[in-house]
């Protein structure tokens, strides 16, 4: 089966228009491409609760911190057609960049507070990216339903506050992080390590859960923290930007889990960012 690509925002509007004449509930997975599990499952979930699903592919430059690492960005586009061809989606929508940022285009959707933190401290700017092309693919697609995963967990916070304080009419769906079988979340900078780098990756996700348990047993942060970097740099990273226990729903700091906590980590092996984060168990007050 060939998946239908569409191009222009006419197309996708004048396909959009006889889906909506029909009553039916329209889904949308953005993405850079690149696909992996993680992203399939996204289309798995839009899949399950749709009549119609468009997976958007997009490589936004707004989003990216330097020129090189854009540049770096894998550009997949036969192979994520192939892979999503199985899933029988009903559009892939690949805009030109002229359908994004058209000439002369000068307006950006910024969300405060919540962006100050994280992935905002060390990669300013990014989640004005984010927050700009995702508020213009979700008026451009027109979708009910939006899913995103929980493996960019400040990332669906950023797109859920910016969707409710934009009166968008959309449900952002978060999902669960998809993981190799060592524990490493998938993502897509992930194809740029190594064998041994990879090998090397894996000791972090077991790293974290080493961490959640400690804090679900008692300890604070501040106890865990010290062993835990050792702990990374032992496994080969290098700079660790960030490791932090944040409350999941306002991302302030936690000592202790005592409502609902996420630890979120940053960290750079072999010249490639790494980001993972996994919810802590609660500890009752
Ligand atoms: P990206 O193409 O990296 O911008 O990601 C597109 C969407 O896929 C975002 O909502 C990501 O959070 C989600 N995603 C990326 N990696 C994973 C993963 N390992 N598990 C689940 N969702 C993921």
């Amino acid at each position: 089966m060939t998946v239908p690509i569409l191009r222009r925002l006419a197309d996708l509007r004048a396909q959009h228009a006889t889906w909506i004449r029909a009553g039916e509930v329209v889904g949308v997975v953005p993405t850079m491409g690149a696909l992996h599990a993680g992203h399939l499952s996204l289309v798995e979930a839009a899949k399950a609760t749709c009549d119609r699903v468009i997976v958007t592919i997009f490589v936004n430059p707004r989003q990216f911190n330097s020129p090189e690492d854009l540049a770096k960005y894998p550009r997949t586009e036969r192979a994520d057609a192939e892979k999503l061809a199985p899933f029988d989606v009903d559009v892939v929508y690949v805009p030109d960049p002229d359908q994004i940022y058209p000439d002369g285009y000068a307006t950006s959707v910024s969300v405060e507070g919540i962006t100050d933190v994280l992935e905002g401290t060390f990669r300013p700017g990014h989640f004005d990216g984010v927050a700009t092309v995702v508020a213009k693919l979700f008026l451009q697609t027109g979708a009910h339903k939006a899913f995103f995963g929980e493996k960019d967990f400040q990332q669906l916070m950023v797109v859920r506050r910016m969707a409710r304080d934009l009166d968008i009419p959309i449900e952002v769906v978060g999902c669960p992080t998809v993981r190799e079988d060592s524990g490493l979340a998938m993502s897509s900078r992930n194809m740029r390590l190594s064998v041994e780098a990879l090998e090397k990756a894996g000791r972090l996700y077991p790293i974290m859960t080493g961490c959640a348990d400690r804090l679900a047993a008692g300890e604070t942060f501040d106890q865990i923290e010290p062993e835990a970097r050792a702990a990374l740099q032992a496994a080969g990273f290098g700079e660790v930007e960030y490791l932090d226990l944040r409350c999941a729903d306002t991302l302030a700091p936690l000592q202790t889990p005592t409502r609902p906590a996420r630890l979120l980590v940053a960290a750079w092996l072999d010249g490639v960012r790494l980001i993972d984060n996994i919810a802590v168990p609660q500890l009752s007050d």
